[in-house]
């Protein structure tokens, strides 16, 4: 049987005597086993503050959670995600932290509980405060090089004790989704152009890699579109390499607005060049959507109301399917080829690869 212990104090290791141990506890430990699993399994962001909000609210039973990230400047803990009412939801909530109790609490490093205080649904600990019904569990998410990264929050019953090991479970998971966040953010930097907040040409190619490869495996198409802007050193040297960058912000934009969320891949490929990766479409359908992009990239005024800039864009597009067997590099020179004739046949126009 565990020890009842005061939930302000947490137990040292010490305290925990190894016949604690016993077949009571094969289970617990396979359930954590598969907690720390789901949490190692996901690296978009928010699919796994989703899962670690139900995963910590399952192993500390509490009902209100929240998942908070310090951000690059240390001096602020943002809501990832909060947890009440049995869902989870992301409101976007900001708490400073130096010269604050929170800072106290994250500099300890400790699983330790508070007394609580609700700000704006997200449960917070106080240093003094009256003993209500609930308090506030504080886990401290510690990557790295034992940078503190985050802090987890959880209201729990004042009278709910906790024993050594739903503490150290509780730890262990929380060491887990430090980490596992951290990797996310390492993830999605790769991934993520700085620029214009496309995917990467790593991602793209990636992508392009594993799309092929399911080629060969079922019927289906894959198309690509290769866009390169006319005459872009023409508007560094007129406006200036700030106003250069505005505009790939704005194309980007421009190209993400006007695509299918989903499979669709949009990614910077380099300086002025885009690629636009379509899982399961049809020539016909890359086509018109390059003509879309070109035709709306004419007809747009980029730049500011005080420096208007107008510009083109030219376009190649090539598609195969599962009777190709190509290779990516074959592919994507469909594309490339494509575009280096629309550029020679005077720009401003698309041009098909597969012809
Ligand atoms: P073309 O129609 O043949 O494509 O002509 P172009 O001028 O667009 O092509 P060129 O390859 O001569 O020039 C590309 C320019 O894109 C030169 C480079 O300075 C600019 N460029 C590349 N990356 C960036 C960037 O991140 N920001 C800015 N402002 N300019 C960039
Ligand atoms: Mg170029
Ligand atoms: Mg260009």
């Amino acid at each position: 049987m565990d020890k009842p212990l005061s939930p302000a104090k947490i137990p040292a290791a010490a305290a925990f005597s190894a016949c604690e141990l016993g077949s009571d506890y094969d289970e617990q430990f396979f359930i954590l086993n598969f907690g720390t699993r789901l949490l190692t399994a996901f690296t978009d962001r928010e699919i796994l503050v989703d899962i670690a909000l139900e995963t910590l609210a399952d192993f500390s039973r509490g009902e209100r959670l929240a998942i908070l990230s310090l951000d690059d400047k240390r001096e602020n803990l943002e809501s990832d995600g909060i947890f009440s009412n049995l869902r989870p939801s992301r409101p976007r909530v900001s708490f400073p932290v130096p010269g604050t109790f929170l800072e106290k609490v994250m500099l300890e490093k400790a699983v330790a509980v508070h007394p609580l205080v609700v700000e704006r649904e997200v449960p917070l600990p106080v240093e003094d405060g009256p003993a209500g019904k609930e308090q506030c569990l504080c886990l401290p998410l510690v990557g790295a090089s034992f940078r503190v990264v985050g802090l987890a929050t959880v209201a729990v019953p004042a009278d709910h004790p906790f024993t050594f090991f739903e503490t150290q479970q509780l730890r262990i998971l929380s060491t887990v989704l430090a980490v596992s966040l951290e990797n996310a953010r390492l993830f999605s930097r790769v991934i993520t152009d700085g620029l214009t907040g496309l995917y990467t040409r790593r991602f793209y190619e990636i992508r392009l890699e594993e799309e092929l490869y399911k080629l060969k495996r079922r019927h289906g198409c894959l198309s690509l579109i290769m866009f390169d802007l006319d005459d872009f050193k023409k508007v560094n040297d007129s406006f200036g390499h700030l106003a250069g960058d505005d505009v790939l912000r704005q194309f980007g934009r421009l190209m993400q607005e006007h695509t299918r969320k989903g499979s669709t891949l949009v990614s910077r490929y380099g300086g002025e060049e885009f690629t636009i990766l379509m899982p399961d479409a049809r020539l016909e359908e890359a086509v018109a959507l390059a003509h879309r992009i070109m035709n709306l990239c004419a007809n747009s005024v980029f730049g500011d109301e005080t420096r208007p800039i107008r510009l083109t864009v030219s376009g190649g597009v090539a598609c195969t399917d599962s009777t190709e067997s190509l290779d990516p590099k074959a592919f994507f020179s469909r594309a490339d080829a494509a575009l280096y004739k629309a550029k020679n046949e005077g720009r401003n126009r698309i041009v098909i690869g597969n012809e």
